[in-house]
C-alpha cells in the first residue's frame, strides 16, 4: 500500500517510476532528515548496483520535481526529507546538529517580510533556529 503511494507520488510529479526513486523515497518518507550518505546505505542493501552518486541524482531529480525539500544548516551536509509543502522551518542542535521541523505560524512563503524589499518579489523566507537540545543541555549542565 505504502509502494502504492510513493508510486502515485512519483507519477503525479510527472516522474517515471524506478526501482531507485521508489527506495530513495522509501526512506526519506521516514519521519525526518537524512543526508545522502545516510539514504545511499538505507538503500545499497535492496539495491545494490546502486552508487553513492546515483543516489545523489535521485535526490536532485526528486527535489526539483518538488517531492523532496533539501535544506543545507551551515557545518552539516545537504539534508533532505519528504516532508514538502507547508513551508516549515527548523531547529538545529548547536552541539550534536540534530534537526527538528517546527511548524510556520503562517503555513504559507513567504512567512516573513523584510523591512525593505529593494524591489525584490518576495517568495519565501528560510527561519533556521539555532540553539542546543535538551539532551545537550543537559550534558553541558552535567559536566
Ligand atoms: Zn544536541
Ligand atoms: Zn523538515
Amino acid at each position: 500500500m505504502q509502494r502504492d503511494t510513493l508510486e502515485g507520488r512519483l507519477r503525479s510529479a510527472q516522474l517515471k517510476v524506478t526501482a531507485p526513486r521508489l527506495a530513495v523515497l522509501g526512506v526519506l518518507s521516514g519521519h525526518g532528515h537524512f543526508d545522502a550518505e545516510t539514504v545511499f546505505s538505507s538503500v545499497s542493501a535492496a539495491l545494490p548496483k546502486t552508487s553513492l552518486q546515483a543516489v545523489y541524482g535521485v535526490l536532485s531529480a526528486l527535489v526539483t520535481a518538488g517531492l523532496v525539500r533539501k535544506i543545507e544548516p551551515a557545518g552539516s551536509p545537504a539534508l533532505y526529507e519528504a516532508r514538502v509543502g507547508d513551508n516549515h522551518h527548523h531547529l538545529v542542535c548547536l552541539g550534536c546538529k540534530a534537526v527538528e521541523d517546527v511548524d510556520c505560524a503562517v503555513g504559507e512563503s513567504p512567512c516573513l517580510t523584510p523591512s525593505n524589499t529593494n524591489g525584490f518579489a518576495i517568495r519565501t523566507a528560510e527561519v533556521t533556529f539555532w540553539g542546543l537540545c535538551s539532551t545537550c543541555q543537559e550534558a553541558t549542565a552535567s559536566a
